[in-house]
């Protein structure tokens, strides 16, 4: 019997075990550390969320900053609805949920995480942890695998280390080509009076680009203490995660908190001026913010909160319509979002095939997970890559 080494006890690794067929095939996984599946487990805040209720490869690819032309294929094979059942077909109830997002009806990825374990212990695969992959040398048409607890032989092997820099080293000593890999989805970090003691204010549909790279984002925000996040930040830092290295997390964010275009914002202004004259502009909540952030744009626009709204002058609602649909902050660092750090770079993808997830330059050799330079914005689109790719790849060893 043929053996397959499949390196990485992590979500592709598993699941690729776990779709495999196990009387054409003897399986091992090598795990470095003594738990496998460790990332899933604090997935998703220990929920884990499984995938995502998109179910138009053309719209699911559009979550993946990096992927997104080469996954399209890969999900007209295998997408969240296949996801769903598999698991269902496991007796595992998933729920969506109102952002579409796709978790474990026990609220738990211990239920993911049993459910892998399981599968591959029916499947009698051989898991061993505490085995550290050093090096693999090509042997004829085998593979030398060297771990820290003796050397193994592979027909196939199945490379699912995730993106660890050791771990990427290894395939580029077998030729492969490595995308510096940088962090993905991060918040950014800002001091600025607007976001002073704002933190946990939020804003349903806001706009964020920045100017040098000619890049913008909409969607939810909030301030935190360190500075801004929510997904109209997380999108931009996942689509701009490598320009955004470059410049050392340095540059200027503006920010339209309202998502309206100055000059609509503007005529809203004039109307409420000519219907509410006598209101005081601190009582005049003429937008869709919080009253704790209207009164921090009068105060860091200098305009006094007792004033009449008849008596606020051009210039004063220049400086409060620039603040709310104009912002200029400098981002100056990043924070981790959640603890979820995603790595953008990794496998250059032109060296893979899409079609079953094999290396162009290696024989018998597949990779798939994040270790690839793959990912994507927050949502359960990461884990829907992982299934997707090791799904391909179970299919294709299983077709040979
Ligand atoms: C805190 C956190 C929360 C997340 N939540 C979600 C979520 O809810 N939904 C989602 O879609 N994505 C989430 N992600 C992203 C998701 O976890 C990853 O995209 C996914 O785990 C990648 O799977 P993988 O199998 O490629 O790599 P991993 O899951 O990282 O597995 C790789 C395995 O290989 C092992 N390994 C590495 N090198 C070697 C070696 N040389 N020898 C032997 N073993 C080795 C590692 O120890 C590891 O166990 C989250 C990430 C983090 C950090």
């Amino acid at each position: 019997m043929k053996q397959i080494i499949i390196i990485g006890g992590g979500a592709a690794g598993f699941f690729c075990a776990s779709n495999l067929d196990e009387t054409q095939y003897k399986i091992t996984i090598l795990e470095q550390n003594s738990d496998v599946l460790q990332k899933v487990k604090v997935s998703g805040g220990g929920r884990c969320n499984v995938t995502h209720a998109c179910f138009d490869p053309r719209e699911l690819v559009q979550f993946y900053p990096r992927g997104n032309k080469e996954l399209l294929s890969v999900f007209t094979k295998f997408q969240p609805g296949d996801t769903m059942d598999w698991f269902d077909q496991r007796k595992v109830s998933l729920k969506i949920e109102n952002d579409n997002r796709i978790f474990p009806e026990s609220n738990s990825s211990q239920t993911i995480i049993n459910t892998f374990l399981n599968e591959v212990q029916q499947k009698n695969v051989e898991v061993k942890t505490k085995c550290a992959v050093k090096e693999i040398e090509k042997k004829d048409a085998q593979y030398l695998v060297k771990t820290n607890s003796g050397d193994f032989v592979a027909d196939y092997i199945i490379y699912t280390t995730g993106s660890s820099p050791k771990s990427l080293k290894i395939v580029k000593n077998l030729g492969h080509k490595i995308v510096n890999p940088v962090p993905s989805l991060f918040t950014f970090n800002i001091k600025d009076d607007v976001l002073n003691d704002m933190a946990g204010t939020s804003f349903e549909m806001a706009q964020t680009s920045i100017p040098k790279l000619k890049t913008e984002e909409s969607g939810p925000l909030l301030i935190t203490h360190w500075g801004l996040s929510g997904p109209a930040i997380l999108k931009i830092s996942a689509w701009e995660a490598i320009s955004l290295a470059q410049l050392k997390y340095h540059f200027e964010i503006e920010v339209n908190f309202i998502s309206m275009a100055i000059q609509d914002a503007e005529e809203n202004f004039q109307h409420f001026k000519q219907n509410n004259p006598k209101k005081t502009i601190g009582q005049s909540k003429i937008f869709d913010v919080t009253n704790r952030f209207w009164q921090k744009i009068l105060n860091v626009s200098k305009v006094d909160l007792n004033k009449q709204i008849a008596n606020i002058s051009g210039k004063e609602m220049q400086a409060i319509l620039e603040n709310l649909c104009r912002k200029k902050f400098q981002v100056t660092g990043k924070s981790t979002f959640k603890d979820e750090f995603v790595t953008a770079g990794g496998v250059d993808l032109k060296e893979i095939n899409f079609k079953n997830m094999s290396s162009k330059l290696l024989p018998n050799f597949y990779i798939a997970g994040e270790v690839l330079n793959i990912d994507a914005v927050t949502g359960g689109f990461n884990f829907q890559a992982c299934w997707s790719e090791a799904w391909l790849i179970a299919q294709d060893l299983n077709n040979l």
